[in-house]
């Protein structure tokens, strides 16, 4: 996905000064992320211990999903692309994301309680997320939760073991107040995990007797399976052990490298884009680097670094940007065209600022974007714009003279700031 590519090359290459200015929630680190039940059918199928289960997307299968399942107890799961489910509450009032019960004739009543509301969580915004699918699964008795992540690591620069004996749902909180009971473990790349290593991180987990060699044998398909799919992050919590001597992944949270998309086609083709702010998918299929934000002032930049720079000015001057959008080096003035319909489609965008500095781009086709768009679309926020660079002089030509309301600046600062108080006038 261009846009996550755009702040994830940023974050990596040391920008998170800029990056911290964006509301956390924003920050696109999008990469590919699959619900549960995917993750689980690839962990399946690379030997890892998952509990069967069934996914149910109307109440009408949810009717017969126990009888299919057929297990001694049942636990139901709703599928979104955010932690923190069990603690969870609904749109309707109903509590918890992951129930647990051992009446079959209960399940489908639970299910319903779930499907079509939306799932508020902490890792969620406010409004929550629609539940689209319930994950049925046979439920196992869990003795023992453990944490288990294995993720590529900036510092080490490479695949690093991160685990706790204090798995389940409160990972954050433990994180937070005891930061000694997570322990990090580096990977090398060229020799992944060895029996040894895998042993030691499983016992460190806490595990012994015959939970000791059996979650070292997991922590080794986990490890396998992360290279196989060129994950970026396999987050297991909680990695449990039943009383029956098994280590299962009770949850899972699997991110994907999206440069790797050429060679995971299969994965890739599972993304289930109903979560995705449909603005950005229309953004990505038009190759332009858009991500909503929650701000008021609506941005058009051509660069990832100064869209960030961009974003930046305008808080400096007490605004809030409305996106990030980058429209590239080689933009063409249809997609000049196509960005301001999205950036026009945000019902909050009160001022507009174009920021574009020619270097590969030539402003003229910025400028005849521009007044294509404003003969499109109803322009009716004030348009702020700041070209500099390449056939500056031209473009400049083609706005004057295209007797447009703009706000023509020549300089980044004054733009912004410009933006800003169009805000206090309109
Ligand atoms: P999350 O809240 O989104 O992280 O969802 P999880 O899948 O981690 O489920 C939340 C909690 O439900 C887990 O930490 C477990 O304590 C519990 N849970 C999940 N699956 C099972 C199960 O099969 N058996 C039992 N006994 N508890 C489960
Ligand atoms: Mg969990």
């Amino acid at each position: 996905m261009a846009a996550t590519n755009v702040f994830r090359s940023l974050l990596a290459c040391g920008a998170p000064k800029l990056c911290k200015q964006i509301p956390a929630v924003a920050v696109p680190l999008r990469m590919l992320h699959l619900q549960e039940y995917q993750s689980k059918k690839l962990m399946a199928e690379g030997g890892v211990a998952v509990q069967k289960f069934q996914v149910v997307t109307s109440l009408e299968e949810a009717e017969h999903v126990a009888e299919k399942l057929k297990v001694d107890e049942y636990v139901i799961k709703a599928q979104i692309l955010a932690g923190g489910r069990g603690k969870g509450v609904f749109s309707n009032g109903f509590r918890g994301g992951v129930h647990l019960t051992k009446d079959p004739s209960k399940v489908a009543g639970i299910v319903e309680s779930m499907l079509g509301y939306n799932l508020v969580t902490k890792q969620t915004h406010k409004e929550g997320v629609k539940v689209q699918k319930v994950m049925v699964a046979e439920a196992l008795d869990i003795a023992r939760e453990t944490y288990l992540a294995i993720l590529m690591d900036r510092h080490v620069s490479g695949p690093i073991l991160i685990g706790s004996r204090h798995g389940g749902m409160d990972i954050e909180e433990v994180a937070e107040k005891d930061p000694d009971a997570i322990f990090k473990m580096p990977i090398d790349i060229m020799l992944g995990v060895s029996d040894e290593q895998a042993l030691k991180a499983s016992g460190e987990l806490g595990f012994t007797g015959v939970h000791l060699k059996e979650a070292a044998e997991q922590i080794k398909r986990l490890y396998d399976l992360f290279i196989k799919v060129d994950a970026t992050q396999v987050e297991i919590n909680p990695f449990g052990e039943t009383p029956d001597g098994r280590v299962v992944c009770f949850d899972a949270k699997v991110n994907f490298d999206d440069n790797a998309e050429y060679r995971q086609r299969e994965i890739f083709a599972m993304d289930d884009l109903s979560e995705t702010d449909p603005r950005e998918v229309i953004a990505t299929k038009l190759h332009l680097s858009y991500v909503g934000l929650e701000g008021n002032i609506g941005c058009l930049v051509n660069g990832a670094g100064l869209a960030m720079a961009t974003m930046d000015i305008i808080k400096l001057h007490g605004g809030e940007p409305a996106n990030f959008l980058d429209v590239g080096g080689a933009v063409t003035e249809d997609q000049v065209y196509e960005a301001f319909k999205l950036i026009k489609a945000d019902k909050h965008v009160k001022a507009i600022l174009v920021n574009v500095f020619g270097g590969i781009v030539n402003c003229a086709t910025i400028a005849n974007g521009i007044t294509h768009a404003c003969e499109k679309i109803n322009m009716d926020v004030p348009l702020v714009v700041r070209l500099e660079g390449t056939n500056v002089e031209e473009a400049k030509k083609i706005l004057s003279e295209s007797n447009l309301p703009i706000d023509p600046v020549d300089d980044l600062d004054e733009a912004a700031r410009e933006a800003v108080k169009s805000l206090e006038l309109s």
